[in-house]
């Protein structure tokens, strides 16, 4: 959420990043703290990862080596991703030229756009879109070109989508599931896409870190699996949210062997390396048995179905998920109409914190009725934070 960023500090402030500011994830569970509010905006979940997983980060630390990994990650990691790619994705990937281990799936992203952008070159979002995209996109120059999705239904507009794509479009960011709608693309959705890409001579970039939370039967489809986008796609993902670690940043990108070469350009001058003890960790964590993976979608699906009839019944009108661990609701039946007034008033006057969604939109110009809370909590925190809204609410 672009902040006033006054005098000297202007000047200091690279040009390309000035329209940004400091991220609403940073300021809304700040604002939590200060009232010691439940919560529910930023997306890290109030419990640990498996404790095997920690137990063997813990013991790799001990045993060590410490220091520098490989570059591109540590070869059990990249077997790991490689595994299940197989596993989960029917896909054949080589570990060694198509995998790069990165600081989570953020520094995946800024490698990957950092290595294939050029300044004149133009990405598509498509909005709402998570808060990383478009400042990394206008490091290196690129201008970026949003398209909406469809409200309330975010269907995904062709037309538009067709109109944005031009001779200079080097990429498009695919959220899928999405944050901060929960709207999983379908294949179909996907091919359309893939076929602008193609037509363009675009690359497609999937930011797939909530694969693994894909309610209702829905099918997550990786970008590798659609037709005309094994060689021009980047799969971006992470252990963040599957194993319910978001502070190890342990991510990666998996690519084609000429397309990895770019992101391994950048990634090298950005951190050289990761963590070598947390990358044997969460290989461990990947190859995690059926159950874990099963045990995961049923607790967050528990806790979704939840959440959306609790929503519902203090008044406001839900849009319940179809993945990722975000619930969107529109504030504008109980009546308010502008969402980060809302947000903002929320921790100190019902102590639960949210994220107001028109900061995820270029110009806040849609989604000011549009609130989302997370439920990658605890059950007694759920319900903590619903019995301080009914309170507030009356
Ligand atoms: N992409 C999306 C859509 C996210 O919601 C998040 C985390 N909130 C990330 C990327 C960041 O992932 P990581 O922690 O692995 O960098």
């Amino acid at each position: 959420m672009p902040q006033n960023v006054s005098g000297r500090e202007k000047e200091i402030v690279a040009k390309a990043l000035r329209p940004f500011g400091t991220s609403i994830f940073t300021e809304m569970t700040s604002l939590a703290n200060t009232h010691g509010a439940v919560n529910l905006s930023q997306g890290f979940p109030d419990f640990d990862g498996p404790e095997e997983v920690k137990a063997k980060a813990a013991e790799a630390i001990i045993a060590g080596p410490n220091q520098y990994a490989p570059s591109i990650g540590i070869p059990k990691l990249r077997h790991a991703v490689a595994r299940k790619m197989k596993r989960f994705y029917g896909l054949e990937v080589d570990p060694d030229t198509e995998v790069t281990v990165t600081s989570g799936a953020t520094e995946g992203l800024c490698a990957t756009l950092l290595g294939i952008l050029e300044p004149g070159d133009e990405v598509i979002l498509i909005e709402p879109c998570f808060d990383t995209y478009a400042p990394i996109s206008s490091l290196p120059g690129a201008s970026i070109r949003y398209v909406s999705l469809g409200l309330p239904d975010f269907s995904l507009p062709r037309d538009e989508l067709e109109r944005a794509f031009n001779p200079r479009t080097r990429a498009i960011v695919i959220n899928t599931p999405h944050n901060p709608t929960g709207k999983v693309f379908s294949l179909e959705e996907l091919s359309f896409i893939a076929s602008l890409c193609e037509k363009y001579d675009a690359f497609a970039i999937g930011d797939e870190v909530y694969e693994h939370m894909v309610y209702d039967g829905l099918k997550h489809v990786t970008l590798w699996n659609v037709p005309g986008l094994r060689d021009r796609s980047f799969v971006i993902s992470s252990t963040a949210k599957t194993l319910s670690m978001t502070g190890w940043k342990q991510g990666w990108v998996i690519a084609a062997p000429d397309l990895s070469r770019a992101v391994r350009m950048s990634h090298q001058y950005i951190v050289f390396c990761g963590q070598p003890a947390l990358q044997d960790a969460v290989a461990f964590g990947i190859d995690s048995p059926e159950q874990y993976y099963t045990q995961l979608l049923s607790d967050y699906t528990r806790r979704r179905d939840w959440l959306c009839d609790a929503l519902v019944e203090l008044g406001f009108r839900v849009f319940p998920p179809e993945g990722t661990y975000y619930v969107l609701v529109d504030i504008t039946p109980l009546g308010f109409d502008d969402d980060l007034a809302f947000c903002r008033m929320l921790p100190e006057k019902a102590g639960v914190a949210a994220i107001p969604c028109s900061v995820f939109w270029d110009k806040r110009s849609r989604g000011r009725n549009l609130v989302r809370f997370c439920f990658c909590k605890k059950d007694e925190t759920l319900e903590e934070a619903i019995r301080r809204l009914r309170k507030w609410l009356g």
